[in-house]
């Protein structure tokens, strides 16, 4: 079972880390698929994101980090996957989740969408969060991984 958990991850947090290591259980392989969000001004370039999380999950043969343009549904052809992951977190997700995961049905009937449920520590953990406290120069280092943790002090200053 091949499986893309596809995102921003501007930046990758211990919520999507936790995301992975529970599908990295039933999927034989894991695309990280990272993208641009046309709908978000990003804080780190798209070949940053993927370095970081590259480094993450460094010695994991089964988790592969790709950066990806265009369709979703055409990338997962591509690696003959069939499930795209995603993570739900508050009822906030849903509505957006739901949204796309009927668009990307409605483009290839042949893929499913599978949500999953972070710890409970993660459930409110946010990208947007840790860009707001690491700029403001507090201490992100119990939400993000440590490669993402580095970058951050690096770009701010902490
Ligand atoms: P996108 O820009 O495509 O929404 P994100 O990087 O914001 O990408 O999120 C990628 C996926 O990870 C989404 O399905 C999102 O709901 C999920 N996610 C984000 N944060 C968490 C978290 N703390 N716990 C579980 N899932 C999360």
């Amino acid at each position: 079972m091949t499986g893309v958990y596809p995102g921003s991850f501007d930046p990758f947090t211990l919520g999507h880390k936790d995301i992975v290591e529970r599908a990295a259980k039933f999927c034989d392989k894991l695309y990280i698929a990272v993208s641009e969000n046309i709908n978000k001004k990003h804080l780190f370039t798209l070949e940053e994101r993927v370095e970081m999380i590259r480094e993450v999950f460094a010695g994991n043969d089964n988790i592969i980090v790709e950066s990806f343009n265009g369709l979703l549904v055409d990338y997962m052809q591509s690696k003959k996957a069939a499930y795209i992951i995603r993570g739900l977190r508050a009822v906030s997700d849903f509505e957006y989740e739901f949204q796309m995961a009927f668009a990307n049905r409605s483009i290839n009937n042949n893929v499913e969408t599978i949500f999953m449920v972070p710890g409970s520590r993660y459930l409110f953990l946010s990208s947007t969060i840790v860009r707001d406290i690491a700029y403001n120069k507090g201490d992100v280092s119990s939400l993000v991984p440590e490669p993402v943790c580095k970058r951050l002090i690096e770009k701010y200053n902490i």
